[in-house]
């Protein structure tokens, strides 16, 4: 019976211990009855606080993200965060002691995939097709993965890295690639894997140019308007005095978007300022909103028109911190995007007319 983490690494260490052999388990989540799991499931519900629910399915990035917003909106601020620093912590500890990793073998394509590969891609030169039968084979091949217990299998569906388009570029065929001009290459054949040929090189490589010019200027751009943003803005302060009453606010419509960025900030309810504190409170209405817009203090913005962040802040310079959101925000959106965009391009089918009509 595992009742310790400690027993958990314990047992992992064992020389004979078997990634999927079932281990006894019995806590309040399993209301104390006895359960057979796998030490990595145990090892997570372990993590978890006392009286959360029993997790027996595989953990994904995004399961581990919904657990994480449950257990902040029914526990609080104060469990979420120890659960999530213990989780950290065990992570890093139980990667020393059994790493996720995968073999040489993963890298050679079974016989049915490079049948298929043989079979499907030889000679396609619509890079739209190509495309399309290659993210099949790609998904073929995640299945054969996951079928022979691969560790690659694991690190893409976890979600921790990589998708099906990873996986056919870097192992089955890289596929049309895109010029400076968006011109696209006839689709090669090989992978990253398999090694190039000169002429595919030479293609690629136009490509990766395009990248890196789209990094080195697209940089520039953000980085100038945050450094102008934070000097037009670096007098705007927080004030002391707690209302300013204007009689002015952003009247707004709230959309499911849109009302969970206005949370713990205040609008108008008969004429009271009133904290928005659930989004069901003011989703589908229409608001007024008290905003810094309209904000009438004269020695800086008042707390109600700011939200009530502005009691969690350590300084009282709201003006630069709001510069320095808006700059990550380019920067993010602009430059790291299009980046990551352009090294993998998509292709669609443009019926322009149609397109127009609808
Ligand atoms: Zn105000």
């Amino acid at each position: 019976m595992i009742t310790e983490l400690s027993q958990v690494y314990e047992e992992l260490q064992k020389p004979e211990v078997e990634v999927n052999s079932k281990f006894m388990y019995s806590s309040a989540k399993t209301n104390n009855r006895t359960k057979k799991m796998s030490l990595g499931r145990i090892w997570f519900n372990m993590l978890l606080p006392d009286d959360y629910k029993l997790i027996n399915e595989a953990v994904t990035k995004k399961l581990t993200n919904s657990i994480m917003i449950d257990i902040l909106n029914t526990s609080g601020a104060k469990v979420a965060s120890d659960t999530l620093s213990k989780i950290n912590s065990e992570a890093f500890k139980m990667q020393t002691i059994v790493p996720v990793t995968f073999q040489e073998q993963d890298f050679t394509l079974p016989d049915k995939i490079q049948k298929m590969k043989d079979d499907r891609l030889n000679g396609e030169t619509d890079p739209v097709k190509f495309q399309e039968k290659l993210t099949v084979i790609a998904n073929e091949y995640l299945k054969w993965l996951k079928d022979n217990n691969s560790g690659l299998y694991d690190i893409v569906a976890s979600g921790a890295k990589g998708n099906a388009t990873d996986i056919a570029v870097l192992l089955i065929a890289r596929g049309s690639t895109s010029d400076f001009d968006g011109n696209l290459t006839k689709p090669s054949t090989h992978a990253v894997n398999d090694g190039y040929t000169l002429n595919e090189f030479y293609e690629n490589a136009n490509q990766a140019r395009s990248a890196l010019f789209i990094r080195s200027v697209g940089s520039a751009v953000p980085g100038d308007t945050s450094r102008i943003t934070a000097f037009a803005n670096s007098n705007v302060v927080l004030s002391d005095t707690q209302d300013c009453k204007t009689n002015r606010y952003l009247t707004i419509k709230v959309t499911k978007d849109l009302s969970e960025r206005i949370l713990q900030r205040y609008h108008m309810v008969n004429g009271k300022p009133t904290l928005i504190t659930s989004d069901s409170d003011v989703l589908d209405k229409v608001i007024k909103l008290r905003s810094p817009l309209y904000c009438i203090q004269k020695d800086g913005i008042c707390p109600t028109c700011y939200g009530e962040t502005a009691k969690t802040l350590d300084s009282k310079t709201i003006g630069l911190l709001a510069s320095s959101v808006i700059g990550t925000k380019i920067l993010n959106n602009f430059t790291m995007k299009s980046r990551h965009l352009s090294s993998s391009v998509r292709f669609k089918n443009v019926d322009l007319v149609k397109d127009l009509i609808r």
